[in-house]
């Protein structure tokens, strides 16, 4: 209890040196950890987002003018990002690094100091945040504390200027009640059962290389992998022939064996997410191997809204189609559930993909892709979460933005009509 309470003392007093306000210093932290080895597909986005907040971050830290009314005309009137203090970033351990360095890209970016709790269950990428990011970066400023939850639940005990949170809905509903005690500010990055919609007029043969890529990449454990397909009962089989082609040529006839194949992360989840099969019939795949936590790339047909499958994430390599009678009836299926964190539409019909509900991203005719451009604010809506990220949008998210008003002392006549008594007279000046 004491660890988490003087980690953060320590911080708030080096953050008040105000050193991390310095645009050199920031610059200087940001190019340290960008000598990793990059060659992974996770650290491919953490890089582009240093690259971005290294030419741009001056601007976006700049004064931002804005429209003065009748009475600031002869004032200077901006905002001005400020750093907000010290910030708790907590992460997942489905991409352990991306989901911590992207927010303390923006966070250095902004001048923060921070701390950093990666996910337990990805332990040896927590062991070794926390060995190596004291090597590159400014120890003093920003820190790793690792544990369970019980060390998560003191960290959040304490007081912070901004809690960014990515996780599930779960556990992001007790982080906003933690976070509430002392009216702290939180970005929730959160998950949810995202759809794809696959139309009749579309690309089959390219829509379900796509879906296929996006759904089974990393055992389908991505937070805006598709969760469930919808599609008019006269394509299911079609789809399903066409993912199973795609299957054979992505991971070959035993997908156990691809080196392109990831496994469950634990033998937890890997129970959990083979009991949602139970009621489903199986198109494709179905086969698993405890030992291993591995489960087969799996297609579920004719699955019906209220099969347990339906009532949570899957975060797994389960697919399941759902047949609706048409596009209404697919946006009804839609909206009777929770705001998703992303959508997806295959279709070559613009009124199609232009009727989807509300979610906290889409993707028309590919899946994920959304995520990667920088550019674009990364987030959820309701129970996806709230707030958002990348680039510039992370500065933003993760900085005060204080309006600033700025006089001189002279014409001090223009302000009597402000000032008592008021007379008939001054107010008409
Ligand atoms: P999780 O919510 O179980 O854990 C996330 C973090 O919360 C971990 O660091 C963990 O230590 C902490 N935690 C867990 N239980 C806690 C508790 N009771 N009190 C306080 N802290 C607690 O999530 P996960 O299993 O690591 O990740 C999967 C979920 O994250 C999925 O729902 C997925 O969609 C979502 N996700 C979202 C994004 C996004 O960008 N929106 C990205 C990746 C994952």
């Amino acid at each position: 209890v004491q660890m988490e309470k003087q980690v953060v003392d320590g911080l708030r007093e080096v953050f008040q040196s105000g050193r991390s306000r310095l645009l050199q210093y920031r610059k200087q932290q940001h190019r340290a950890p960008n000598t990793y080895n990059t060659s992974l597909f996770e650290l491919i986005s953490i890089e582009n987002d240093i690259k971005l907040v290294e030419s741009d971050m001056a601007d976006w830290a700049a004064p931002r003018p804005v429209k003065k009314n009748l009475n600031s005309t002869l004032d200077d009137v901006y905002i001005k990002p400020k750093p907000l203090g010290v910030v708790l970033i907590i992460g997942t351990w489905n991409y352990s690094w991306a989901m911590i360095l992207q927010p303390l890209v923006g966070a250095i970016a902004v001048g923060n100091a921070a701390v950093l709790k990666p996910s337990e269950l990805s332990e040896h990428s927590a062991r070794l945040m926390k060995e190596l990011l004291p090597l590159y970066l400014d120890k003093e400023m920003y820190q790793v504390v690792t544990g369970r939850v019980l060390e998560t639940q003191e960290l959040l005990k304490q007081r912070f200027d901004h809690i960014f949170y990515t996780g599930s809905s779960t556990v992001g509903k007790l982080v906003m009640e933690a976070a509430a005690r002392h009216l702290t500010p939180v970005t929730l990055e959160l998950g949810g059962k995202s759809p794809c919609y696959v139309d009749k007029n579309c690309d089959i043969v390219v829509g379900c290389r796509r879906i296929t890529w996006g759904k089974f990449a990393n055992c389908g454990q991505m937070c805006i992998a598709p969760d469930y397909i919808l599609c008019e009962p006269s394509i299911q089989d079609r789809i399903v022939e066409e993912i199973q082609k795609t299957l054979l040529e992505f991971y070959h006839k035993d997908p156990k064996s691809s080196p392109d194949y990831c496994r469950i992360i634990n033998t937890r989840h890997f129970d959990r997410v083979l009991a949602l099969m139970n009621e489903c019939t199986i198109a494709l795949g179905g086969e698993s191997d405890r030992s291993q936590c591995y489960i087969a790339p799996t297609v579920l047909k004719n699955v019906l809204p209220h099969f347990k499958i339906m009532q949570e994430e899957i975060f797994g390599p389960l697919l399941p189609i759902i047949t609706v009678n048409d596009l209404s009836e697919a946006i009804h299926l839609i909206n009777a559930r929770e705001k998703p964190l992303a959508r997806y539409v295959f279709s070559s019909d613009k009124t199609v993909f232009f009727s989807l509900p509300v979610s906290g991203g889409v993707t028309v005719n590919y899946v994920l892709m959304h995520y990667t451009v920088d550019t674009l604010p990364f987030g959820g809506v309701g129970n996806s979460g709230m707030g958002r990220y990348h680039g510039r949008h992370t500065f933003d998210q993760l900085s005060h933005h204080r309006a600033c008003l700025i006089k001189s002392f002279a014409m001090e006549s223009l302000n009597d009509a402000r000032y008592p008594p008021l007379t008939a007279a001054r107010l008409r000046k």
